[in-house]
């Protein structure tokens, strides 16, 4: 997360209004909102506003179908199923900020970091 010095930038920056985020879809449990540092022209993350480290500790998967019912209204929303569109988590030494997320990206690239 560029110069930022955190392991985890969605409790310790979006999650606690330290750096507004421009925000597509809340729930209760759920956040969706647009990359601060997007990699495509269309590039949301989405994250359980609970703390959950990793997607291999998840233990509530209840969660995973709370995500992917935003994803799919953000996707149906926004018209992303006549472009394209592809939802990505990353683990292990993929894995950037220690918070679970999704990435929900559409469009092009516009430069690679891995998502
Ligand atoms: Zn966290």
């Amino acid at each position: 997360m560029g110069n930022i010095q955190t392991k985890d930038f969605y409790c310790d920056f979006v999650l606690n209004n330290k750096l507004q985020v421009e925000k597509i879809k809340e729930t209760k449990n759920i956040l969706a909102f647009y990359h601060t540092k997007p990699n495509w022209t269309i590039h949301i993350v989405i994250i359980p506003k609970k703390h959950v480290t990793r997607f291999i500790e998840l233990e509530d998967m209840g969660l995973i179908k709370e995500i992917f019912q935003v994803a799919q209204d953000i996707i149906k929303e926004k018209g992303l199923a006549e472009s394209n569109y592809k939802i990505i988590t990353n683990g292990g030494s993929f894995q950037d900020s220690q918070h679970l997320h999704f990435h929900l990206v559409s469009g092009e690239v516009l430069h690679f970091s891995g998502e």
